[in-house]
């Protein structure tokens, strides 16, 4: 529309942000409520990005807001110091733990993004354990600052950057449906946590011992490739044995997204680390935190500070979040509605130029390939996408070539809501390959 338009232009001349979400995805937001989001034009979308994932139950959710708002009016700002706002939080957090973790986590806050928490996990492992190097994945994400940038294994990110920090190591992630040695998980015996492995007991290589291994569970911005259980488990086996800090980053996949509070609780595991932000405060207000093993408590008074940790806005919302998501079994949609898409975009699979469909709880992606050769099709996810806009629904695209069209929906979508979104990405799908 002609409002959007303006505004686009305006910020088109003034921000370099404006060659991230508003290039493919060319509105300007005016007011947004649950699902929905409203452009200056007066255009409704169904919001399938919800902030990055960030607004765990809808946009401007009235419990949430009336919480910030009623903790803007007396205390918004606390530094380090205890608030009954952030004892709320810090209890509410711990409470979503499997209890054999609740009583030997320690929780530090890190300020404000996802990023800054990587950062602080792999300085506490590097300052626990005295070693350096670090083992990341291909295809991982974890942000934007120069250390999450380092381990960030898409390339397209990181390129004009080099040299990130030394002793940084990448290891294959278990992406079968492009697995370089052309195995199939049914004849796999997850090589890439065998080549782990071997790297690993075989100093020679200079990874024997990291300060840490990093990994998502389910890669998000590297396309939605959920790990494969047996993967994770081996990973987790040989890091244990030789005494080196597993780091889950629970950034996108953590306070509900895949169906449990975290990914690790599905795939058996107990990390050492734990990083979280995003869906934290429920509203899209800033905060990230680690939750670590009490074995790695070793920074030193002031070892890590930041100015921006006590955002009591987001330690009000937070804690209300998680009793809203605990009350009203907020998961259990999550694991319904994620059968939903798994029914739903299955009738994809048919299609000669979808490669896969992958999903876990609401987390889902529709990887596009070359029928024949297999060759990404990045032109068709972004013509998809442009389609999808233009029915109504705002999808993200990710992975290593921008060939896998993205949903992060809220937690507490509908069942209507859902399947409004799968008819239009299917139609989307069919015509712009017919
Ligand atoms: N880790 C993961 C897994 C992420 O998905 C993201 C953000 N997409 C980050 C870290 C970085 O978070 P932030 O953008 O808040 O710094």
């Amino acid at each position: 529309g002609p409002r959007s338009a303006e505004l686009l232009a305006r910020q088109q001349q003034r921000e370099s942000n404006a060659r991230t979400y508003p290039r493919r995805i060319p509105i300007a937001l005016a007011e947004a409520s649950g699902p929905w989001v409203r452009d200056v034009d007066g255009n409704v979308f169904i919001d399938f990005l919800a902030g990055a994932g960030v607004l765990s139950l809808g946009h401007s959710h009235p419990a949430l807001v009336a919480t910030a708002a009623r903790q803007l009016g007396s205390l918004a700002h606390g530094l380090d110091f205890p608030t009954p706002a952030k004892d709320a939080f810090v209890e509410a957090q711990l409470s979503m733990l499997p209890p054999a973790l609740r009583d030997r986590m320690k929780v530090h806050m890190c300020g404000p993004t996802g990023a800054n928490a990587v950062d602080a996990a792999v300085k506490l492992c590097k300052t626990a354990t005295g070693r350096g190097d670090i083992v990341s994945f291909q295809g991982a994400f974890h942000g934007s600052s120069h250390a999450a940038m380092a381990l960030t294994g898409l390339v397209a990110q990181k390129q004009p950057v080099s040299n990130g920090m030394p002793g940084t190591h990448f290891f294959p992630y278990s992406y079968c449906s492009r697995c370089p040695l052309a195995l199939s998980p049914e004849t796999c015996e997850t090589n890439c946590a065998t080549l782990l492995e071997r790297s690993l007991r075989d100093g020679n290589g200079g990874v024997a011992a990291p300060a840490a291994v990093v990994m998502e569970l389910v890669q998000g911005e590297g396309g939605v490739i959920p790990a494969r259980p047996e993967f994770v488990t081996r990973v987790r086996e040989i890091t244990r044995e030789l005494g080196i800090p597993l780091v889950v980053d629970e950034v996108q996949t953590g306070c509900g997204r895949t169906g449990t509070w975290f990914a690790f609780e599905q795939y058996g595991i107990e990390p050492d680390v734990i990083v979280a932000s995003k869906a934290l405060s429920g509203i899209g207000t800033p905060v990230a935190m680690i939750l670590y093993d009490e074995r790695l408590d070793t920074w030193a008074p002031g070892a890590h500070t930041g100015t921006f940790r006590g955002n009591q806005l987001a330690f009000a919302a937070g804690a209300e979040a998680v009793r809203i998501i605990h009350d009203e079994d907020v998961l259990a949609n999550v694991r319904a509605r994620g059968a939903q898409f798994a029914d739903r975009l299955g009738a994809l699979r048919s299609c000669p130029w979808v490669r896969e469909v992958r999903g876990l709880g609401l987390m889902w992606g529709v990887e596009l390939a070359v029928p024949g050769d297999g060759r990404p099709a990045s032109a068709l996810a972004a013509a998809v996408q442009q389609h999808a806009l233009r029915h109504g629904l705002i999808v993200e695209l990710g992975g290593r070539d921008d060939c896998v069209v993205r949903m992060l929906p809220p937690l507490n979508v509908t069942e209507d809501v859902v399947d409004t979104a799968c008819t239009i990405l299917v139609s989307a799908v069919e015509e712009c390959t017919a």
